[in-house]
């Protein structure tokens, strides 16, 4: 048999190259549209007999799935760290080590998150009435995610989504696709049937494809155009959809803060991954009191970081993920500083490494006139204002079309809670920054173009979920007093329902009591 042209294999294959080095690491299908609706099939075919387990049974599926990541964590770490261009010791704490915690965390308490729930009916409690809600699997959840956290945000959801009952098709990132290999390769060997999670490799159009296939959910993770484009494809099929998208997210520096501590935040906010975490510091504001001594601490900082291939040991900051991202990084500062913005660190390729490194950069003198303080970045970029009272801190982190996470740095807790629900993002951290979406119970999810929905917490797992609404009439023998028929004397009882029973107030019901015996008499003689 004649073998393919490497033209050929190249059309029908997705290559993963080091974004660090420009080696090919390995190559994966370029899955077609037909083959994407077969994996939809398949993952239904497979559903019915996975939501017949018992919460317990899927949890120790995903126990043992843990402990074959655990034999081979290095290994793992490894090729997210080839794949993406961060340092690997990264890839453990960001990505590995919070996954196996949601890991352990749903595989023992989705039973207890999704128990059945009773619901107070108020006084129709009176009446023999109950209601309570059932959360049921919605079938297949397609996931679609991105090459940021390739381990990380793909696995909590698939893990949860199976917890809840669901079949996955999960799609990972064009430029990550083994990484999200690797997440079905070890499920498998836990033992999970192949139908049950399956892993589709491509780019954009298979995305889409996913989207079209007849799935009944859509957890998306990625930049805001494409998640615009997914929710109108979502919403033609009729399909809900979760969007997890991008972030401006905004640090603000109080005058009380400790300097020393939240510098070093900043930096590891700004510069952990690379700069490119959706939940990032990409705006700092410092107060005008403390701000050149924050300023001195974050630039002697960021020049203590070492920067290299993420393979390598003793590394703090690896590559950028991919040559676009970079050129946006680029074009952000270069405008900044054309704008007047003042460069105290990097603001360059990194020159004795390869063309995807880009220097640690600590920026100030910057303004919302400019981009790189308006639209997302994602790249390892610190740009920092001054501000001189608290609402001037509250009114430029609102200032944003994005709303994810925002941190506020002070030692007054309560003063830090105050301004904290005064800015508009999903997640509000006081002294710290990014890591709660390592913390399995939590929820995550933006507002404003950052996009709706949750992932993580029960407000994640109810995304997972159709909850189900169960309403039980005791008193199954008698009619109710607003069926038919509609006779003057009806009309005055249900003048009575709306001023009285419709009040709330047990006592004001009380007093249509005979009205309603009446009614129901007269009902029984018809
Ligand atoms: P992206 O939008 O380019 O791609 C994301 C995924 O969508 C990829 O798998 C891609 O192949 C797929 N895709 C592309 N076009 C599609 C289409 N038409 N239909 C369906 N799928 C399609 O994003 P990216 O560059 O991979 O990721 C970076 C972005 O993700 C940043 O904006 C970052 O802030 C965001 N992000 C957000 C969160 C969060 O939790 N909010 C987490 C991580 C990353």
């Amino acid at each position: 048999m004649a073998q393919p042209s490497l033209a050929k294999l190249e059309r029908e294959q997705l290559i993963s190259w080091n974004p660090a080095t420009g080696e090919e690491i390995g190559r994966a299908a370029l899955t077609s549209p037909e083959e994407v609706a077969r994996a939809v099939n398949r993952a239904r075919e497979a559903q019915p007999a996975w939501t017949a387990r018992s919460f317990r049974e899927r949890g120790r599926l995903i126990m043992k799935a843990r402990r074959v990541i655990l034999d081979e964590l290095d290994e793992i770490a490894l090729l997210i760290s080839q794949e993406t261009g961060k340092p690997a010791a990264e890839a453990i704490s960001l990505e590995l080590a919070p996954a196996l915690d949601l890991m352990q965390y749903f595989a023992r308490r989705t039973a207890a998150l999704l128990w059945p729930k009773r619901i107070s009916v108020g006084q129709y409690a009176l009446m023999g009435r109950s209601s309570y809600e059932v959360y049921k699997p919605l079938g297949v959840v397609g996931i679609i995610s991105p090459w940021n956290f390739p381990w990380a945000t793909p696995m909590a959801e698939v893990v949860m989504a199976m917890m809840a009952g669901n079949a996955v098709v999960l799609k990972p990132s064009e430029l990550t696709p083994l990484t999200g290999l690797k997440i079905k390769e070890v499920l498998s060997r836990a033992g999970v049937d192949d139908g049950l999670l399956q892993v589709v490799t491509g780019d954009g159009s298979t995305g889409a494809a996913l989207v079209g296939a007849g799935v009944d959910k859509v957890m998306f993770t990625g930049s805001v155009n494409t998640g615009k484009r997914v929710a109108e494809a979502a919403a033609r099929y009729l399909i809900p959809v979760v969007l997890e998208l991008g972030g401006k997210d905004p640090m603000i520096v109080l005058e009380d803060a400790d300097v020393p501590n939240a510098a070093r935040g900043a930096v590891w906010g700004a510069f952990a991954n690379c700069g490119q975490a959706c939940a990032s510091v990409e705006r700092c504001y410092v107060h005008e009191s403390i701000a050149p001594r924050f300023i001195d601490a974050v630039v002697a900082e960021t020049k203590r970081l070492r920067q290299g291939l993420g393979t390598e040991p003793n590394v703090d900051v690896g590559s950028m993920t991919s040559e676009r991202q970079l050129l946006t990084v680029e074009r952000h500062i270069d405008e900044a500083v054309g704008k007047g913005a003042t460069v105290l660190a990097g603001g360059h390729r990194t020159e004795d490494l390869s063309s995807t490194f880009f220097q640690p950069t600590v920026l100030t003198n910057v303004n919302h006139d400019m981009t790189i303080m308006r639209d997302e970045t994602f790249g390892p970029v610190l740009p920092i204002m001054t501000f001189k009272t608290d609402d001037e801190a509250v009114r430029l982190a609102n200032d944003s079309v994005y709303g994810l996470t925002a941190s506020v740095w002070t030692k007054d807790i309560d003063r830090g809670k105050r301004l904290a629900e005064l800015i508009d993002a999903g997640t509000v951290m006081i002294n710290d920054i990014i890591y709660t979406h390592g913390i399995a119970s939590t929820p995550w999810g933006g507002v404003k173009h950052s996009g709706f929905g949750h992932t993580h917490g029960r407000a994640g797992l109810l995304e997972l979920v159709h909850a189900q609404h169960i309403h039980v009439n005791r008193w199954a023998f008698l009619p109710d007093l607003w069926w038919f028929n509609y006779g003057a004397d009806a009309a005055r009882l249900f003048r009575g329902f709306a001023r009285r029973f419709a009040s709330g107030s047990v006592l004001q019901s009380s007093l249509l009591v005979p009205q309603m015996t009446r009614r129901w008499r007269k009902r029984g003689r018809d």
